[in-house]
């Protein structure tokens, strides 16, 4: 059929029948935050389950054993001294932190802006709260920061710290903690760990530059519960001439627990399951299967990723493609891929759907995913669609990140390109070249690489 019948059928309805907004609209005010081994993840599997049924895609649930950590008290406050008065910060514990004693932890504050400046306090670091500053210009940021927050607090308890605070990962701040996962190496004690504001770390920061100590209390009541059974979501459209070849279109169905998640990672999962839907009603379907994975436990350790690909190791070399759309619900603004030579060539001639939407360039960027990660070592192919994540860390996981802070026009264009390039990998004629195989980040033989925290 040609390409732009199909792009009609694809591309029309993700734009005008508001379909995904719904479905976002559902998970987000109607079941709300989702972390993983929390009663709202559970009320998501089923209602992901429910609703593609109701698409009439066939769906099915896949087990994930996760971790339960759950959120408590959570305030600190600095210490009046001789030069300025005591008041309350505003702080955030980070996935997988421990819990304070009851009457929280009192001691001076030590800042650093990297794991070098860390390592060079030596003992200077032993009892106190270290805080780890940065200064987080864009969405580019984030990936060279995260391991202040991801890997931070560990080398701070390495070093004899008695607790962490960690700069918001933010590109905007109205006085917003933003909570996220941090790791703590195997053989490490844990240390408290919280997030500040952009603005108490500011303060925090003028402070320190001046003569005397600075001190803050913190009390965190945040505690990790005994491991519960949960559950990827993964459903799937039929190929017609090549069923057994595989297209992964993925997102992940768990959130932080603060807010309602989305933009993360509501938003591709609507986008993602509006694919499948519209890609169900093509007739015929497309020559190779599009199938749908919701992750759980993407937040705070991957395990959902892990599952999957082990419980479908054996047919990872039948994965022709594979995309996770991760990145809010920005407007798209290009296609992106992570294949071999000859991949671009392939692809080029099928992107003239896109360009109406903004997105009908190749970008040079690499496509990914935190859930694809797993995918690696067996050169999966991965493709994406961008878009502009410009304010997508203004609400990264906060409070904020709700339903108000969507786009629709923007997550329909978004939407309606997902569905598209999941059409492109599923009917080329041939399937991208495959790219060498990567090391997983969970394969024992890295030794203690850990995968990044997210
Ligand atoms: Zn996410």
């Amino acid at each position: 059929m040609a390409q732009l019948q199909v792009a009609e059928r694809l591309v029309g309805p993700a734009l005008t029948e508001g379909h995904a907004l719904a479905r976002l609209a559902e998970l987000t005010d109607g079941i709300g935050p989702r972390l993983a081994g929390s009663e709202g993840s559970e009320a998501a599997v089923q209602w992901a389950l429910r609703s593609f049924k109701a698409d009439g895609v066939k769906a099915w649930t896949e087990p994930v054993k996760v971790p339960h950590w759950i959120r408590g008290e959570e305030r600190a406050e600095l210490i009046a001294s001789e030069r300025f008065r005591g008041r309350p910060l505003t702080v955030m514990a980070l996935g997988s932190s421990v819990a304070t004693p009851p009457e929280g932890i009192t001691a001076e504050v030590v800042e650093v802006r990297s794991l070098e400046e860390l390592a060079a306090l030596g003992d200077r670091v032993k009892g106190r709260i270290v805080l780890f500053s940065h200064d987080m210009k864009g969405p580019e940021d984030y990936g060279r920061f995260g391991s202040l927050r991801g890997r931070g607090p560990s080398a701070a308890a390495k070093a004899g710290a008695v607790a962490a605070l960690v700069r918001s990962l933010a590109t905007a701040s109205l006085s917003t903690p933003h909570t996220g996962a941090t790791r703590f190496e195997d053989g490490v004690t844990p240390i408290p760990a919280a997030s500040v504001t952009v603005e108490d770390a500011e303060l925090l920061h003028r402070l320190l530059a001046g003569a005397g100590p600075v001190k803050v209390r913190l009390v965190l009541g945040c505690k990790e519960l005994p491991e519960k059974d949960s559950f990827n979501v993964v459903a799937e459209v039929k190929g017609r001439q090549k069923p057994e070849e595989i297209v992964l279109i993925g997102a992940h169905l768990d959130s932080w627990d603060v807010g309602t998640g989305a933009h993360d990672d509501g938003a591709g999962v609507v986008m993602v399951m509006e694919a499948a839907r519209l890609l169900a009603r093509q007739k015929p379907a497309p020559r190779r299967t599009v199938r749908v994975v919701l992750f759980m436990n993407e937040e705070n350790g991957l395990r959902g990723a892990r599952a999957y690909a082990e419980a479908h190791a054996a047919e990872l070399p039948r994965h022709v493609a594979a995309m996770e759309m991760d990145a809010g619900g920005g407007q798209p603004v290009g296609v992106v891929l992570r294949s071999a030579e000859g991949a671009a060539e392939l692809v080029r001639p099928w992107l003239n759907p896109l360009v109406a939407l903004g997105a009908g360039t190749l970008l040079p960027a690499e496509a990914g995913g935190a859930d694809l990660l797993p995918l690696l070592p067996a050169s999966v192919p991965f493709f994406g669609v961008r878009q502009d994540s410009s304010r997508y860390f203004d609400f990264h996981h906060t409070h904020a990140d709700t339903l108000d802070k969507i786009d629709p026009e923007a997550l329909a264009k978004s939407t309606a390109a997902a569905a598209w390039m999941a059409y492109v990998m599923a009917e080329l004629p041939e399937v991208l070249p495959r790219p060498p195989a990567a090391p997983s980040p969970f394969a024992p033989a890295a030794g203690n690489v850990k995968p990044p925290a997210h």
